[in-house]
């Protein structure tokens, strides 16, 4: 315990105070209270190592990559090609070639959709995605499905917000082409068994499992080799690095047999009007000028990250999570929506006769932020049968003090709305 009588981490050797230093943000006041910041799963915050890689890469490296022999361009080529080599062996890709940046989750997934689509998915074929997928892995399907004729299905989850793998077994069949499911819930947090799920398709044929790491790869360490799936998507501004830039790591089988996705500078051997040569992996997926400074700012904060420890990361976020779990379910009318037993650090959570926007509107005011709605997952809101909820999730650079403020916060809220 602490002096303020909340518990200090079990693992007394993260030093959170010391952290917290590494965000600038952090140290905000709003409206005379200091920023508590549980908005984590829309964008984390950045460490100052990332703030100031960008800023330098604007005083002192700027030069488009790829094309130039002057010194800039050369010596940013290098350093945009170090980060994928980085981001390659942070998630355990067997080979550089199989990371593409792209400019977040949603591209990912959608340029899968497009590309993939194109080439492997008919009309009568089927594409599996679950009732937990953010709109970003809903909707690209949807949109092939409609194009093609194909038909989407999907898979079922439990009332305490896991997906139903006996349904999941079920749905697979013949015309099974492509399965997009994600890691982790950005709502209700729950970890789906991705790895046994893609066992599963595996022991079905040739199906690619795409797996969206949004909310996976800022907790929990990722070894795509491991899980052995086609595809897997994740954003850089929710990994502690800058907005505008992602990543898809795709298979190489597939990345090479899959047309482009856009076309462009950058992307070819050879361009005649009769015919275009395309260039090899990644370049191929890569069309224009990409987000230079957002790939080595990614980088940055991969580096950052492991410096810490993804697995001490892991633990602290926990530990958080159990703190406010037993601390919320206390407070009278409140309901946790997503209540597995394997969860990242979100907790979603609704209290009977108030709107959540009411409650995040009251928890601004004491410079708390929380989000408040659907969460881009609208179907997801129509199973539990709730207009939206209100979501705290955690990062390693929060604290118990700051739970115990949002416990402070929402008694508040009750007390004001009721
Ligand atoms: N998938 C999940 C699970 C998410 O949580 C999000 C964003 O919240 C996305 C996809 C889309 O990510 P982005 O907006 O960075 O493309």
């Amino acid at each position: 315990m602490n002096t303020a009588g909340s518990p200090t981490l079990s693992i007394n050797v993260f030093p959170v105070e010391k952290i917290r230093k590494d965000f600038p943000i952090l140290a905000l006041k709003l409206k005379g209270h200091s920023l508590i910041y549980f908005d984590n799963a829309s964008t984390t915050q950045k460490p100052k190592v990332v703030i100031d890689a960008v800023k330098k890469y604007y005083e002192e490296e700027n030069a488009n990559i790829h094309r130039g022999v002057h010194h800039l361009s050369a010596a940013v080529t290098l350093a945009y090609e170090k980060a994928r080599g980085t981001i390659g062996k942070f998630i355990n890709a067997g080979k550089e070639e199989e990371v593409i940046i792209t400019k977040g989750t949603t591209e990912s997934i959608n340029l899968v959709a497009s590309s993939f689509g194109k080439k492997f998915i008919s009309a009568g074929d089927e594409i599996i995605v679950s009732e937990m997928e953010h709109h970003s892995n809903i909707l690209p399907w949807q949109l092939l499905c409609e194009e093609k004729g194909a038909v989407l299905k999907v898979i079922p989850i439990n009332e305490k917000g896991e997906l139903i793998l006996d349904s999941y077994k079920k749905l697979i069949g013949p015309r099974t082409k492509l399965i997009a499911v994600t890691h982790v819930s950005n709502t209700l947090g729950t970890i789906n068994p991705v790895k046994e799920m893609i066992a599963i398709a595996r022991g079905a044929g040739e199906i690619a499992v795409l797996i969206d790491g949004a909310q996976a790869a800022p907790h929990l360490q990722v070894d795509v080799q491991d899980l052995d799936c086609d595809f897997y998507c994740f954003s850089s501004h929710k990994l502690y690095g800058p907005s505008g830039v992602g990543v898809l790591y795709g298979k190489e089988k597939w990345l090479n047999a899959m047309p482009p996705y856009q076309a462009g500078g950058g992307t070819i051997k050879k361009v005649t009007f009769a015919k275009t040569i395309y260039a090899d992996l990644p370049l191929k997926f890569e069309a224009g000028t990409p987000p230079i400074e957002g790939g080595i700012g990614l980088g940055v904060a991969i580096r950052y990250l492991e410096g810490i420890g993804i697995s001490r990361i892991a633990t602290c976020e926990q530990e958080l999570l159990n703190y406010a779990t037993a601390k919320l379910q206390k407070i009278e009318g409140l309901r946790i929506i997503g209540t597995s037993s394997t969860k990242a650090s979100v907790l979603s959570f609704v209290i009977e006769g108030l709107h959540p926007l009411d409650i995040g509107t009251i928890l601004d005011q004491v410079g708390i932020a929380v989000r408040t709605g659907h969460h881009c997952t609208q179907p997801l809101m129509e199973h539990f049968g709730i207009p939206g909820t209100v979501r705290a999730s955690f990062s390693f650079y929060n604290t118990f003090e700051e739970i115990d403020k949002l416990e402070e916060g929402l008694k508040k809220a009750v007390r004001m709305l009721s």
